[in-house]
Order: structure tokens, then sequence, then C-alpha cells
């Protein structure tokens, strides 16, 4: 156990989740279990949000429609509205703005407690289960115990795994030991590498470059991966300078930034230097000093989601989160085995969607321990996909989720799989996509007589919030057309939700690669502003206007006793048509 050093202030905590890693798996899971009214403690040892999607690191958030090229699969939830926060707020798609949404929306977040810079380094148990953590927060020189009831490991290394002794896994299965055809005979301890990115802009004028002694020389294009091809990637870096595989993923990680760093100068001086590319007027603006990492330690939890789960589709009882990323499996040597003419990644084909269990969340061994995003129960084989960051979004608000219904009852989060029904439902109401599983509608809005402006209206109430197959889910809609219920008789109205037309056919991740979302604000079918009236006898009266709508879920307070109630779409961000997927009273 770590020794605290008296001559430092210790701070105390009690929550009812404490949130270890501010990446995109832990930051979904405080947010979404604060907003169900858990009492949360985020940990994180950065000064920022967001792991690897942080300006520390810059790299692109995908999932399960791969960066708009399977339409209509993109994670909705907490993600999706960040991303729309950010389209509104961020056009310039500037990292640190990005920072700022994130950093805004936790900070804004009633019940969250966010301790920035301050790094988990002790554990105390209490039996089987973790009773506190503790941190040490560089800025303040101050220790930070939590103790609370769940504790959600997002630190991507697993940190509370060597603290607790937990079992964990580092490297590759054997092929034999789940059955996995893409793993290796032998099992191994080597890993997917780490990345050091760096973005160039474009000057009016030519822009010198000296590499400092230290970095490496490249002579020849054929001395680099994909010889010059790739080397138009100036905007946001190669992320196949990849090492550390064969390395230790996290005891060697200072010794392989400075590696990394040492080949992408060497890269750069040679697109400057060695040959003629095109970049005379291009300066690097950023370097990444802090490695991306892909993979470490992985926990075996309740469930280790292997190839052959991917493959099946996983459609699991307790299917609570879900991917579809290719299994994008890195091989160890990364860079120094692309130079020799490996492949700097092999894609093996996985379904999209597939389900996610919530036993590959939670641990066995520690009752009150749950995990998401890449330390998540998974093989190597199965990480290669649910690594991407949408998927760690999906996989962290099933966690904050689950902690909060499991802390309001009492309750460990294994107590919840009789109760999986619940826990989904409540995923769907927060915008979050399950595939095959149906959104139950409130008995109010399943008794209310719908009618429309125009088309059919009644895939509004069906319990899917976005197309699958052929069916669209949806109801057609420009500005002036209206949408409402009547009752049977008067009934008490506590709130009206709808889920509105983000362009889910679209990729609006914030993305230096493409321009996709390049200065186009938010998408032109999203509704922007909303009349809600409710009608009382025959008189219809205004309840509510929306004049800036910018999210995809929109949920308002009615609590009146009505007859019916209308909504009215009054205008679109662009000239429409859009589609309400989802207009609901309860
Ligand atoms: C170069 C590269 C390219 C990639 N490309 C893509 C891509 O294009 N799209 C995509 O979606 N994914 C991509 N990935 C994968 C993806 O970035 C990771 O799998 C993902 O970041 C995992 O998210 P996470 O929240 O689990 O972990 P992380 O993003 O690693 O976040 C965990 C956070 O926990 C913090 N932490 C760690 N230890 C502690 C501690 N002891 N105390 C407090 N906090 C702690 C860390 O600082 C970190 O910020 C790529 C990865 C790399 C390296």
């Amino acid at each position: 156990m770590h020794r605290r050093d008296e001559r430092f202030p210790q701070v105390e905590h009690q929550a009812d989740l404490c949130v270890i890693g501010g990446g995109m798996a832990g930051l979904c899971a405080a947010l979404a279990a604060a907003r169900r009214g858990a009492r949360v403690v985020l940990m994180h040892d950065r000064p920022v949000l967001g792991g690897n999607a942080s300006s520390e690191c810059r790299v692109h958030i995908c999932g399960a429609d791969r960066s708009g090229a399977i339409p209509y699969l993109r994670e909705t939830g907490i993600l999706e509205e960040l991303r729309l926060d950010n389209l509104l707020r961020n056009p310039n798609r500037e990292y640190p703005i990005w920072d700022l949404v994130l950093y805004d929306k936790v900070h804004s977040q009633p019940n969250l407690t966010l301790l920035l810079n301050c790094s988990c380094l002790d554990a105390q148990l209490s039996g089987q289960a973790i009773e506190s953590v503790t941190g040490w927060q560089l800025t303040t020189q101050t220790y930070h115990t939590v103790e609370a009831k769940i504790f959600a490991d997002c630190s991507g290394d697993a940190i509370l795994a060597p603290l607790i002794g937990h079992p964990f896994r580092m490297g590759r299965e054997a092929r034999g030991e789940h059955g996995e055809s893409i793993a290796p005979e032998e099992a191994d301890e080597r890993t997917m590498g780490m990345t050091c990115l760096f973005q160039a802009r474009e000057h009016d004028s030519p822009q010198p470059f000296a590499p400092p002694a230290w970095a490496h020389r490249y002579h020849s294009p054929k001395e680099l991966p994909y010889g010059a091809r790739d080397l138009r990637w100036w905007r946001q870096g190669y992320w196949w300078i990849e090492l550390g595989g064969e390395a230790h993923a996290i005891r060697d990680t200072e010794a392989i930034r400075a590696e990394l760093l040492r080949i992408t100068l060497g890269v750069w001086d040679h697109i400057k230097n060695g040959g003629d590319y095109g970049a005379d007027n291009w300066a690097r603006e950023w370097i990444q000093f802090l490695p991306a990492k892909r993979e470490s330690r992985r926990y075996l939890g309740a469930h280790v989601l292997t190839q052959n789960d991917i493959e099946g589709e996983g459609r699991f009882p307790d299917l609570v989160a879900y991917g579809g990323w290719a299994m994008d499996d890195h091989p160890p040597a990364g860079f120094e085995g692309v130079k020799l003419g490996a492949p700097a990644a092999v894609f093996h084909p996985a379904p999209s969607p597939y389900g996610i269990p919530y036993r590959s969340l939670f641990s066995e061994n520690t009752p009150n321990l749950m995990f998401a995003g890449r330390c998540h129960s998974a093989t190597h084989a199965a990480l290669s996909s649910t690594r991407v960051m949408g998927t760690c979004c999906s996989m962290g608000q099933a966690v904050g989720t689950a902690a909060a219904m499991a802390t309001a009852r009492n309750a460990l989060p294994a107590d919840l799989l009789g109760d999986m029904t619940n826990l989904q439902q409540a995923l769907l109401a927060d915008d979050c996509y399950l595939p095959w599983v149906r959104q139950e509608m409130p008995g109010l809005t399943s008794e209310g007589v719908l009618s429309a402006s125009r088309g059919d209206p009644e895939p509004v109430r069906d319990g899917i919030g976005r197309p699958v197959g052929e069916d669209r889910h949806a109801w057609t809609c420009s500005a002036g057309d209206w949408i409402a219920y009547r009752f049977p008789g008067r009934r008490r109205v506590e709130r009206v939700t709808i889920i509105g037309d983000s362009a889910l056919d679209k990729n609006i991740t914030l993305t230096l690669h493409h321009h996709s979302h390049a200065g186009a604000g938010l998408p032109g079918v999203l509704p922007r502003r909303l009349r809600i009236e409710g009608l009382r006898g025959d008189r219809w009266e205004l309840l509510d206007q929306v004049r800036d709508n910018h999210q995809r879920l929109l949920r308002r307070p009615v609590g009146r006793d009505l007859d019916g109630l209308r909504l009215t779409i009054e205008a679109l961000w662009g000239s429409g048509p859009g589609c309400l997927y989802a207009f609901y009273v309860s």
C-alpha cells in the first residue's frame, strides 16, 4: 500500500460513484450517473478531459458508423450531445475549444465533483470491496481520498487492478483459449502500440524546418511506411508512427515517447527537406508529447468479450452497449514492422452493430468495481474493435447509468443482472441506441390518439429512434408542420420528449482529416424552433417555446392537466425537410 506523506494535506470526499479517468468512457460514465441523481467524483490525472480525444492527443472519435460509412449507426446519448455542442461552439474545429466543451459539460453538472490533475495511486479494501481510493493532485500538492459505494475504473490502464490485486490480462490470448481464429497460436504479452501525432498548417510564405540533432534521418520515401503516399496527412499526423507493442505498454511509456518523437521529427524532416512534397509553406503547429495508448491492461470481468461474441453479433440478454468498428488489429512491431513491409493494421471483418454485455463491465471478484473503455473485460482480439471511442462512450454511459440505479437501491452492480429491462429502458430513455431493443412507450403516449399536419405520425411512438434496415422509424416534417396527441380524457402530463433528426447519416465528429462538418454548423435537418401547446376543452394554449434547440434529444417539463398536447416545428436549422424520430408524453 502507498504510504501517504503526512506533510501534505488530505481532503476527503464521499460519493455514490467514483470514476477514475476522465477519457471519453469515464466522462460519459460520470455524467450519466450524476444526471440520474448519484453523487459522483471524477478523478482525472490530466488538466483536460477526453483522454485520447482531448487536445493533448487529438485522436478523432470513431464508432459503429465507421465515420459515416455505415449510415445511422452513430452513437447517440451523451456523445451525440457533446458532438452537437461542439458543432455549435467550435465551428473552426479547434481542439482546445473541444476541451472546453467537455469541461463545461462536466463542470456544469450538479452532483459531480471534478478532480483534475489528480492521479489515483492508492486504494483501500474493506473485505472484498473497495472502500476508498486516493489520488495525488499535482497542482495543489494534496491527497484526495474518495469513499464511494461503487468505483468505475475508466483509466484505460486499469489502475485499480494492480492497486487491489484484481485479475487482469495484458497482451494477446492464445488462439485456443477462446477459440479465436485471429489470435496468435501462443499467448504473449504484446499489445498494440502507442502513437505521437502532429498537426501542420499551411502559411503564405516558405517555412524552413531544422530538426533537432537527435531526430532520426530518413533519406528516401522507401524508408517510410507507404512511401510518400500517406505523407499527405500533414494536417493530423500519422497513426502508423506507432511503437511500444513489444515493450511494456505502461512502464516503458516515457522511453517510447522519446523514440516516437525521434521518428515523427525525422518524418517531418524528410517531408520538408528530403524531397519535393510541396510542403514548403507548411509548418508544424502542434506535436503530441503525451503518447496516445491503444492497449494495456484489461480487466477479467464477469464475461470476457471475444472475437466470436463480436462475430455472432453479441445478441446478449444483458446487452447494454454496442460497437461496430472492424477488428482493427495492429501488429505489435508497429512502425518498425511497417518499415519492413508488414501492414500497420489488419482489418478483420466485424458486424456493425454488435452488442456488448453488461457482464463485461463489472467484476465478479470485487463486488463494487465496474469498468468501461479500453480496459473493459475483453480479449485482445475483441478490444481491437471495442477500443474506438464511440464504443467506449456507449460502455461509459451504461456503466454510469447502472451505477446510479444500483446505488439508489443500495445494490451492487451484479444485482442489476436480474433487472436488465430497467437498465436497458433507462439507457433508451436517455437516447442511447441498443440494437434489437425497443423502447417501451409511457402509457399516456400509447393511449393518446396521434395526428399530424402531414404523413403518418405513428413512427414517433414505435420505440426505435433511428432508421433500422428499410424502416425509417420517423415522421417527416418541415417548418410549419405540427403533430399532436389527444387523450381519451383529461390527463396529467409531466413532460414531453422529442428526438429530432441530427443527420445520423453524416459524419459530424471533430476531425482534421476531412471537412465533413467544417463550417457547416448544425445539421440543416435538426429542429431549431419549436412550439408546445396544451389542449383544454377545445382551446390550444401556448405552454412553451424553444428558440434555439441544437440537440437531438429534447425534454421539456409540462406539469399540467391536459386533454391533448401539440408540437409545432417552427423552424429547422436549414431548409429541410427533417424528421422526428420520437415524440412522446409521460
Ligand atoms: C494513435 C491512436 C489512434 C487511434 N485512432 C482512433 C480513432 O481514429 N478513433 C477512435 O475512436 N479511437 C481511436 N483510437 C483508440 C482510442 O483512442 C482509445 O482506445 C480510447 O482513447 C480509449 O478510451 P478510454 O476512455 O478508455 O481511455 P483514454 O482515452 O486512455 O482515457 C483514460 C484517461 O484516464 C486517465 N488516467 C489514467 N490513469 C489514471 C489515474 N491513475 N488516475 C486518474 N486518471 C487516470 C488518463 O490520463 C486518460 O486521460 C486510437 C488510439 C491511438 C493511440
